[in-house]
């Protein structure tokens, strides 16, 4: 009998599990009316269905590079700790028979990709996998680091171990044209075909071939007839073999289908988002911000040694600002912003959790954006009516309660943000550069050619920021300079009455964060053509007027600080680098020249752009104009820099890896025409 499939979400609203526990205490699907694994042996029957048939330690041992394997339903995520399991018997015994010859053929990076529509929450994840206590050591991992329920992509990076986990929370037809590609193995999941036809659609299997190369394999639980015939039709060799424990037949079997020279046609892949992927001998990024600081990280998690160039030092420009705000300011009605900043943002979270300490240049006090003025309002109110965020990452407070959660006197609410806080992108990018790969060097780069050929440079990252126009003078970044001054309030000298009961972040036309070592930081000026480097006290003053936004307190503070007007105060004075979208530039470059010419035919129909590989400045790529979001989006751009170098599955849906693409303002213009 065919069950109702759970009721529809909207939006980015998704739909929890419905899970029903037995007297044994295992999982059981109640909208499929399924278990999730076999109620005997789960383990013994992961093994069997999924890893076993996928050959995974032979196919490591000879598969150069980083291997995809996409899961269609994660559900409570055995089959991914028990394939994380072999990950680390592979790496162990690599290390056990090091041999040069063959170190060079190996996988070095696994990255398990799974879709799930229904997911489960954290404490459901951690209740279903309690029943195999010996997997504990992983799974503790898999728990501490399973993301908030929100739709869409989030990518786990696990220390030490060259896994990345990208889970994507949503619907398995909508997440496969997502994907970037190539998949080398599928585990296809997900409740039987006749309990849940949804799921094995057309979709489903077209994308399969898509996104296969010669020889990627497939296994699955079942082997009903419709599902045997779409997937040989798609391309697939397919054996038929006795299944697990009471169930009579599986399949499993590889792609056989030739797509020609190319792993992932362009069909599926717009020429501009594929570089050619040549092996990194040597790399250098230029710029020691919290971009280039964080890519430089992507890279050496990945066992890649890097170099980091900088005139002045880690973090001394826009990152050397002492307490960031880090939050993901959203906006209705921009998808995809939202979307991306919310993905970053999550994965910020992440990486503080695991690179620092609280209180150890990092703060998650808490966060209020408030609704200090009746536009703001009205965007606030129209933003939570139109998204389903869950309330952990963010939720409408009143007054009252953001006096209670800020500890001082608040005239209005907001979104309260609970995890978000302040970082000093300074220490982050300290303790990111400690990894034995990464070096750095103190040098003012003039020439990108002739830097990158006087030192054999094979690859190039630029990551600094305004200064990238001048060292790219061929490509067309449309990055704008935008000052920011910051005004330091301490107790003296002026023997301010300052309100240091202040616990959270306060968001207004500026911010504010809780005062540490004494001091508070106040900020930041927005001066638009201005490229005065000295502090100047107007903007000094113009930061005084923000304090009104947060509160009596603080408007006590203005007051005091009216009537003991000084000549100067502590600060420091930063450039942000933004870009005409707010969003940042990430990736490839590509050959603008030549790219006009070949690609012409968009100007007239972007949808009809030849299927041909673009040309690229081979080896240089750019990660800027974070503005003053950098601690939001770095860690997410970083590590798809790090897959566009690496020739990996994007972390991110293809089509944001494109909304952050270097070359879309020109693509943009030469669509409408305007070159
Ligand atoms: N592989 C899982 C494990 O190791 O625990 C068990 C998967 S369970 C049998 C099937 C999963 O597929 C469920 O979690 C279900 O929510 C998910 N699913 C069902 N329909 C889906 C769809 N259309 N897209 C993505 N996931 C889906």
């Amino acid at each position: 009998m065919k069950n109702a499939p759970p009721a529809e979400a909207t939006q980015n609203e998704l739909t929890p599990a419905k899970v029903h526990w037995d007297p044994q205490g295992q999982p059981f699907s109640e909208d499929f009316n399924d278990v999730y694994f076999n109620t005997d042996s789960g383990i013994d029957e992961s093994r069997f269905v999924y890893i076993n048939p996928s050959r995974l330690q032979e196919r490591w041992q000879q598969h150069q590079g980083s291997f995809t394997l996409v899961e269609t339903g994660f559900g409570t995520g055995l089959n991914f700790i028990l394939t994380w399991l072999e990950w680390i018997k592979f790496q162990k015994s690599a290390k056990e028979n090091t041999r040069a010859d063959t170190d060079q053929q190996r996988s070095n990076h696994l990255h398990f990709i799974s879709i799930e529509k229904f997911p489960l929450t954290k404490q459901q994840i951690s209740q279903a996998l309690s029943l195999f206590p010996q997997l504990k050591h992983v799974s503790d991992q898999l728990t501490d680091e399973y993301p908030l329920l929100v739709k869409g992509f989030h990518s786990l990076q696990f220390k030490d171990y060259n896994l990345t986990l990208t889970l994507i929370f949503d619907d398995a037809s909508q997440a496969l044209p997502q994907l970037n590609g190539p998949i080398d193995a599928w585990y296809l999941d997900g409740f039987a075909p006749a309990k849940n036809p949804d799921m094995w659609t057309e979709t489903l299997y077209s994308s399969m071939a898509q996104l296969s190369r010669k020889n990627t394999t497939l296994a699955t639980f079942t082997a009903a007839g419709d599902v045997r015939r779409a997937l040989s039709a798609a391309g697939f060799k397919l054996n038929k073999v006795s299944g697990f424990g009471m169930k009579r037949e599986m399949m499993h079997g590889e792609f056989i289908q030739s797509q020609g020279p190319l792993a992932t046609p362009f069909d599926t892949i717009k020429p501009w988002l594929k570089p050619k992927v040549t092996a990194i001998k040597k790399i250098a990024i230029i710029g020691a911000g919290i971009a280039g600081c964080t890519t430089a990280y992507a890279l050496a998690r990945r066992g890649i040694a890097v170099t980091i160039i900088d005139k002045h030092g880690i973090a001394t420009e826009a990152s050397g600002n002492p307490q960031g705000a880090m939050y993901a300011k959203l906006a209705a009605g921009e998808a995809t912003h939202s979307e991306i900043y919310v993905q970053g943002y999550l994965q910020s979270l992440r990486w503080l959790y695991q690179h620092l300490e609280t209180g150890d240049g990092w703060d998650n006090c808490g966060l209020i954006q408030l609704a200090s003025t009746e536009k703001e309002t009205l965007r606030q109110k129209k933003f939570i009516a139109n998204t389903h965020y869950p309330n952990e990452l963010l939720h409408s407070i009143d007054a009252q309660q953001a006096s209670e959660i800020s500890g001082v006197t608040m005239e209005n609410g907001g979104l309260f943000f609970p995890e978000a806080g302040w970082v000093s992108p300074q220490r982050l990018c300290q303790q990111l550069t400690l990894h034995p790969l990464i070096t750095l060097k103190n040098q003012h780069i003039e020439d990108i050619s002739a830097f990158k050929n006087d030192n054999n440079y094979s690859h190039i990252v630029i990551a600094c920021a305004n200064q990238s126009k001048a060292l790219l003078k061929t490509s067309y970044l449309p990055t704008k300079s935008i000052r920011g001054q910051l005004t330091y309030l301490e107790q003296s000298p002026n023997q301010l009455q300052l309100p240091v009961g202040l616990k959270t972040v306060l968001c207004g036309k500026g911010y504010i964060a809780p005062a540490h070592q004494g001091k508070f930081c106040l900020g930041a000026s927005y001066n638009i053509k201005d490229d005065e480097t000295q502090m100047r006290l107007s903007d000094h003053q113009k930061n005084f007027n923000y304090l009104d936004d947060f509160g009596k307190e603080f408007q006590q503070l203005h007051t005091q600080l009216n009537k003991q007007a000084a000549d100067s105060y502590p600060g420091r004075t930063g450039f942000r680098c933004t870009t005409p979208d707010y969003l940042p530039m990430v990736g490839p470059l590509i050959d603008e020249g030549d790219f006009d010419h070949e690609f012409t035919a968009i100007r007239k129909n972007l949808a009809r752009y030849p299927r041909q590989a673009a040309k690229f400045h081979e080896g240089l790529y750019v990660n800027i104009g974070h503005g003053s979001r950098g601690l939001t989006s770095a860690p997410l751009c970083a590590e798809l820099l790090a897959a566009y170098l690496c020739g990996e599955n994007f972390p991110l849906a293809k089509n944001h890896a494109e909304a952050l693409l270097p070359a879309r303002f020109f693509i943009r213009e030469m669509v409408r025409n305007k070159r």
